[in-house]
């Protein structure tokens, strides 16, 4: 247990719920092995009451905090300044409060990318094909584009939440940065097929095989993999989900979202202290 003192920095996580959130153990662990003098507490905030509670923890000094759902798109509306990430993203997970100004971040996308390139994925050029378009799509698709991406093409459900939404980021994307973005129909599965041959990377960046519906995937024909494709899937629980099992088993590469998860926490962790998270002792300790 941290020592909290009268000097104690607040940091925290406002959405709803939060009560099974990783993010305190992750954190308050960290503060503990550098010896910073943080905390960090989950406040179980729904949207309704998302401008009280960030007017109120800002007046109370509070360091920074991150947001989860349903909060991080109202926090857009709220931040004083926005990272090019973020402001692209239409979303807010981390901000930082100096001196009463508040810049909201996006990490989510950052975490990711992190996450591929520790396993050698070269994002330079890439062709990628993201399934889904909400939040963490649209987080993932922009980092890509700023880090170097050739070509994404996003599928979505056409009748979806996200299709006007995602049709906006994509053509910004495509105009501000040096990468092609498109968005696509899931149903046309002859051009996902395509898209996915000409693609060395494929992230299932939908709830889509999440616990407890294990054996749900976007990708049902296995011919659609090979050896040579990188398979990502966000989620973390199960660690393999039904899309990985059968990506590996035809021989493609695979990453689950524990990597991005912790990731994402640890820039969140960055961006507030100025320290570098020790993300082997945290992994070892909460992730495995
Ligand atoms: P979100 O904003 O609700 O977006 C979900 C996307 O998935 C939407 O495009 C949705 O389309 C699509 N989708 C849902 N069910 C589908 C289905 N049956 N078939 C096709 N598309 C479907 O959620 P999010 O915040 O992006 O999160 C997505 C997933 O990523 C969740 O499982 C979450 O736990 C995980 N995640 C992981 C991390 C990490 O650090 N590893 C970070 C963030 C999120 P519609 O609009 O048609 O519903």
């Amino acid at each position: 247990m941290n020592s909290i003192t009268g000097t104690t920095r607040l940091t925290a996580l406002l959405g709803s719920p939060v009560s099974h959130s990783i993010s305190p153990l992750m954190h308050n662990e960290a503060f503990r092995i550098l010896g910073l003098d943080y905390v960090y507490l989950c406040f179980d905030v729904n949207e309704d009451r998302l401008d009280a509670a960030v007017y109120g923890l800002k007046q109370c000094g509070i360091r920074g905090f991150n947001l989860t759902m349903p909060c991080k798109n109202r926090m857009v509306k709220l931040a004083d300044r926005l990272s090019p990430a973020a402001g692209l993203i239409g979303a807010v997970n981390t901000v930082v409060v100096d001196d009463g100004i508040m810049t909201g971040h996006n990490t989510d996308g950052v975490g990711f990318m992190r996450a591929v390139r520790e396993t050698g994925f070269s994002c330079s050029g890439a062709s990628i094909v993201i399934l889904g378009a909400g939040g963490a799509a649209s987080a993932i698709a922009v980092q890509a584009a700023l880090d170097g991406a050739g070509c994404i093409r996003v599928f979505l459900r056409s009748s979806g939440r996200f299709t006007q939404r995602m049709s906006g980021l994509a053509e910004r994307i495509s105009r501000e940065t040096s990468c092609t973005c498109t968005v696509h129909d899931l149903a046309d599965q002859a051009f996902l097929r395509q898209a996915i041959n000409e693609s060395t990377l494929l992230i299932n960046a939908t709830p889509v095989g999440m616990a407890p519906d294990t054996e749900d995937s976007l990708i049902t024909d296995t011919s659609l993999f090979r050896p040579g494709l990188f398979v990502a899937d966000i989620i973390y629980n199960p660690r393999e989900t039904r899309l990985l099992r059968e990506a590996a088993a035809a021989g493609c590469t695979v990453m689950n979202g524990m990597n991005m998860l912790l990731y994402q926490g640890a820039e969140a962790f960055r961006l507030w202290t100025g320290h570098d998270m020790p993300v082997d002792e945290i992994r070892a300790k909460y992730f495995l």
